[in-house]
């Protein structure tokens, strides 16, 4: 696991992937209380913390529940464990955000970037503006150096065409109010 994982820092000391510290920092900003306990882990912490709470199983001194690192998602990256103040804030605004609390430790919560519908609708809403900024493009270069106010009528009329405005070749009211809800939509 994880060779071609990127890590970003969600804080002086700790990581997660990227795609999950990215949603971690988007619900600071909503105003999830600072405070983690622990987020990625490496493989070899992982192991420290198992072989801990296995020795607790064995009568050795108290150790909180560990995974082996193969099945951790503290190893892969999409894993917090918060103290109380975030722990609140996430029951409540977590899910939407792609988090979910963990059955046996409410301490614990996991990322899932296909739940996250904040991340969605960024991704969507980029997408419709790379989407305005290709069709801006594409109806710039038909124009030509004038704009709309080029000598040429038929670059106007496939200008208008690209727009999906009614082609009569006039830059009227109808074709000015497209071209610039698609200006403003590429921005
Ligand atoms: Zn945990």
């Amino acid at each position: 696991m994880g060779s071609t994982m990127t890590l970003s820092f969600i804080t002086l000391t700790n990581r997660l992937r990227s795609d999950a510290a990215a949603s971690y920092k988007r619900m600071r900003a909503q105003g999830l209380p600072a405070g983690i306990t622990s987020a990625y882990r490496s493989a070899e912490a992982q192991q420290v913390l198992r072989n801990k709470y296995i020795a607790y199983l064995n009568g050795g001194p108290y150790a909180n529940f560990a995974l082996p690192p193969s099945q951790s998602n503290h190893v892969k990256g999409i894993a917090i464990d918060v103290p109380m103040g975030p722990e609140g804030w996430l029951k409540e605004h977590g899910a939407h955000n792609g988090w979910t609390e963990d059955a046996n430790e409410h301490w614990h919560f996991n990322y899932n970037p296909n739940h996250d519908q904040v991340a969605i609708a960024l991704a969507k809403a980029a997408e419709e503006r790379r989407v305005a900024q290709v069709k801006v493009a594409r109806i710039k270069k038909v124009l030509g150096l004038r704009g709309w106010y080029t000598s040429n009528r038929t670059n106007r009329e496939t200008a208008q065409t690209l727009l999906g405005v009614p082609v009569d070749g006039v830059y009227g009211p109808k074709t000015q109010a497209a071209w610039a809800a698609l200006e403003k939509a590429a921005k």
